[in-house]
């Protein structure tokens, strides 16, 4: 293929692969999160351009193609470039290191945080192979767009190998205070790399502010601009919607962009979702399975940064201190396994199962089960119809760099004219920008119970009142506002660092 103008790296691929007979077989991937269909639908509008992404070498599997394309009809013009990797490499690199040292420490779990110098090695090896391939791949002056922090050594390299590149980096998960980020053995190497960029985006103001602090501690820099006026957008009168934060920092001899863009939805393809037959008539069979109960609806993957365990724990406490909701409202608990062969979760599972088991055999009753727990992913076009059906959506994350589950509900709800009520965790990235829901606290347990009651006997104005702010919201930041502004935000020319000096 010819050299891209715009290169997405991100480390997985669009699909699964796996081995059947011998040979390479596509499928979604098992365990969806948000990411991977965001950055998809940027693609959907015959946008040029190609997916960097990690694939594993095995002699077994034949020959190995570093070019392919995503699915030739519906993305003509996104090209796969692939990055061979050993299954040694890819089992230390993502399910072990970024698993075990990064994603505990960024969601503010340090404690949990198992840093190997043997495993960063294997990082530092991987990160500098993207970079490698990403300088093979790019135009000259192209945009090379990074996620997520697996890939947080790839600018350094890359720099090196191409300064002419454009170099943007989005951070999906949360990003923790410097109280928690400096705890990391390698911090000033990661930070250094990522000065490389020349725009830094997070999903909200906090995350900005504590990567500044973080690179203030780490080395001299002075703030150049920082704007955090106008929020984004007025409805009914009242600002509503998250705050305008961007700001733009000096560091080591480079000038880099930061900004806040929380990640949004593809609202059309959930409209285009909703009016097709079989998702009408999966709404019906749920409507009528669910009668009589009230619906409340969890869904996650398995991970302690979720609060599953917190949450069925909250709901247990509910049906003990209001024994007349006993039989009037049901728990639908979806909760996806962890990829496979991640073993880190299986503690965790075997708490949740035995929760859910205590539950259920302490109220339920002839024709009444309180929680109906899915330890399985459900196809997300299927997850519409729940979250249609949904009376109260139930996200308690103890930290999440945004959460998507919950605008999608908000979506859902909007566009079926429902009046669900949304009961948020306050650390969800999102509550920053869904401020008409009931926030909670997932680490108070009086809170997680009251948070929801209130939720279950929310009037219906209210509720209706609060819908509509909402869905105002993730209709106009949408994931395509997202993709343009971030993008655009990428683009504008740097401010000279001297010319207020
Ligand atoms: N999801 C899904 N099937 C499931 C559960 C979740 O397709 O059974 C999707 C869900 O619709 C959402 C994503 O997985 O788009 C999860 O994204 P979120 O930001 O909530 O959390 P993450 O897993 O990325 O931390």
């Amino acid at each position: 293929p010819g050299r891209s103008d715009l290169l997405i790296v991100y480390h997985r691929l669009p699909y699964e692969e796996v081995v059947e007979n011998g040979e390479i077989k596509r499928r979604r991937p098992l365990s969806p999160n948000g990411i991977i269909p965001t950055l998809m639908s940027f693609f959907g509008e015959g946008r040029n351009g190609s997916w960097v992404a990690w694939s594993v070498r095995d002699p077994k599997r034949g020959p190995f193609e570093d070019y392919t394309q995503v699915d030739g009809e519906r993305y003509p013009n996104l090209t796969v470039s692939r990055v061979p990797l050993s299954k040694q490499d890819v089992d230390v690199f993502y399910r072990q290191f970024s698993k075990e040292a990064f994603w505990p420490l960024l969601h503010t779990f340090w404690e949990r945080a198992r840093f190997r110098d043997d495993h960063w090695q294997v990082f530092l090896r991987v990160n500098r192979a993207f970079a490698e391939r990403v300088a093979r791949d790019a135009a000259h002056g192209a945009t090379v767009w990074l996620h997520d922090y697996n890939l947080w050594m790839t600018p350094a390299v890359l720099r090196e190998l191409r300064p002419d590149l454009k170099i943007a980096f989005f951070h999906h998960t949360y990003f923790p205070s410097a109280d928690v980020f400096n705890v990391v053995p390698w911090r000033r190497q990661i930070i250094a790399s990522l000065l490389q960029c020349d725009y830094i985006g997070f999903h909200i103001p906090r995350q900005v502010e504590n990567f500044v602090d973080v690179v203030r501690g780490t080395m001299p820099m002075r703030v150049l601009e920082e704007t955090s006026a106008a929020p984004r957008f007025l409805t009914y009168g009242c600002a509503v919607g998250l705050d305008r934060y961007a700001t733009c920092i000096e560091a080591g001899h480079r000038v880099v962009r930061l900004g806040a863009h929380p990640v949004g939805l593809d609202v059309k393809r959930i409209d285009e979702t909703l009016q097709r037959d079989d998702i009408r008539q999966r709404m019906e069979l749920l409507r009528a399975e669910l009668e009589g109960t009230r619906v409340l609806l969890s869904v996650e993957r398995l991970d302690f940064t979720k609060g599953t365990l917190e949450k069925l724990l909250a709901f247990e406490k509910l049906l003990d201190a209001h024994p007349e909701l006993q039989g009037k409202i049901t728990l639908i608990s979806i909760c996806v396994p962890a990829a496979r062969e991640m073993t880190i979760y299986r503690t965790l599972q075997t708490q949740i199962e035995q929760v859910v088991g205590r539950i259920n055999g302490r109220f339920s009753r002839v024709g009444w089960t309180p929680v109906q727990f899915f330890f399985r992913a459900v196809p997300f076009e299927e997850l519409l119809a729940y979250y249609a059906m949904t009376d109260v959506m139930w996200i308690t994350p103890l930290r999440d760099g945004l959460n998507l589950v919950a605008k999608e509900f908000v979506a859902v709800q909007g566009l079926t004219g429902g009046r669900g009520v949304l009961v948020l965790s306050e650390f969800a990235g999102a509550a920053a920008e869904l401020k008409g829901a009931i926030l909670t606290n997932p680490h108070d347990p009086e809170d997680l119970v009251q948070a929801c009651y209130l939720g279950l006997n929310m009037g219906r104005a209210e509720a209706r009142a609060r819908l509509r702010q909402l869905f105002d919201i993730v209709q106009h930041y949408d994931n395509r506002r997202w993709a343009d502004e971030f993008l655009a935000a990428v683009d504008t020319p740097l401010p000279n660092p001297d010319a207020d000096a």
